[in-house]
């Protein structure tokens, strides 16, 4: 029996987007492939919620446009911001890239602090940043908006933002924010198959990269916005997933971009009213994601036996994440799940734990 995912990532994915990606092949330098990766492209800017900058595709799953953004506009000194699993990743892959960078980790369950950024940036050491928006490990929600009001007074500096589980589930207007990179893989709230990434890249980030040496080839900026122009991507795109997600943005659309941000906050706000009622949530209070609950797992139960019987129901959740592995787990609300697939879920863990 197939089980619902309420993992975060791969999650559930449509019968209609598995439809969607089984369409009969095309060449990616024919017409057909050009019209799709035009229509693509303007239905994102349209979900970005601006004209400016660059729409990429990257053929690859998230980390790849992660490593893209160390190796286009890492020229000095980065700064890594890591508040768990990913964001600690994306500082280990700056020296992997031959980049040197400072690391300003804090506590697991604890936000990236603005004021802090501000702190280390003033120094001068730093033309490029990384922080993750939404940290899957340990589901807290940096304050995104607050962070780019500060990275507004050093223009300077590249503003790389993962929002890899949090993008197509909360809104995000990377014009108006002064982002330079933000991006994410289409297996979490855009609900798709893994295997594709999206980036907006701002115009400034483009410019920068023209001055940054070896930015390797697959994921070099300047290939990618060459293409680009033709509605085409330097290598073979998948073009399957291409496809679902054209119409998957279609689906988007119908459904009305503000009834699907109210939409996942409802989700969170019943799951973390759930979690309060019978356990604890993870992160600091007020910092908790909107896509996932990360559940500190204060009755101590058995995630695997529980998962075990919600599988005779039809679902799965997920354990905890790196170092909080065993003392937390998570329940992600993403993409197309709705609220009464959640409600089922949370009435299922009731009754096999007695709740
Ligand atoms: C899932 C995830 C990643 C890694 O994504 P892949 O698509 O597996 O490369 C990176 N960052 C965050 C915040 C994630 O949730």
């Amino acid at each position: 029996m197939h089980k619902r995912l309420f993992i975060p990532g791969p999650v559930e994915v449509d019968p209609e987007i598995l439809q969607a990606c089984a369409v009969p092949m095309f060449g990616h330098r024919s017409k057909e492939y050009e019209t799709l990766h035009g229509a693509v492209k303007s239905k994102l800017r349209k979900f970005f919620g601006t004209e400016k900058g660059n729409v990429f595709l990257f053929t690859s799953s998230s980390t790849g446009a992660m490593e893209a953004c160390l190796r286009n506009l890492a020229g000095k000194r980065v700064l890594s911001c890591a508040c768990g699993a990913f964001s600690e990743r994306w500082g280990e892959m700056a020296p992997e890239n031959g980049k040197e960078n400072d690391v300003y980790a804090v506590e697991w369950g604890e936000p990236n602090r603005p004021e802090e950024i501000d702190r280390r940036l003033a120094s001068g050491k730093y033309d490029c940043i990384t922080l993750v928006y939404n940290e899957t490990s340990t589901g807290v929600m940096n304050p995104l908006a607050e962070t780019a009001a500060v990275m507004a007074k050093y223009p300077d500096v590249s503003f790389c933002v993962d929002a890899v589980s949090a993008m197509a589930g909360v809104p995000i207007e990377p014009g108006k924010l002064g982002i330079d990179v933000v991006l994410a893989g289409t297996q979490k709230a855009f609900g798709l198959p893994p295997g594709l990434a999206v980036a907006w890249v701002s115009d400034r980030a483009i410019e920068k990269a023209k001055k940054i040496p070896a930015r390797g080839h697959y994921f070099d900026f300047l290939q990618l916005k060459k293409y680009d122009e033709k509605n085409q991507t330097p290598e073979t795109p998948a073009i399957s997933l291409i496809h679902a997600l054209d119409v998957q943005l279609d689906r988007f659309f119908r459904e009305g971009l503000d009834a699907r941000w109210a939409r996942h906050r409802a989700m969170a706000e019943s799951c973390r009213a759930w979690a309060d009622r019978h356990f604890k949530m993870f992160p600091e209070k007020g910092y908790e994601s909107v896509t996932l609950s990360c559940i500190e797992n204060t009755r101590k139960i058995d995630v695997k036996k529980l998962n075990d019987e919600l599988g005779k129901r039809g679902a799965v959740i997920s354990d905890g994440y790196g170092k909080i592995k065993d003392r937390t787990f998570r329940i992600a609300h993403m993409a197309d799940t709705k609220p009464e697939d959640l409600k089922q879920l949370l009435g299922w863990i009731d009754e096999i734990l007695k709740l």
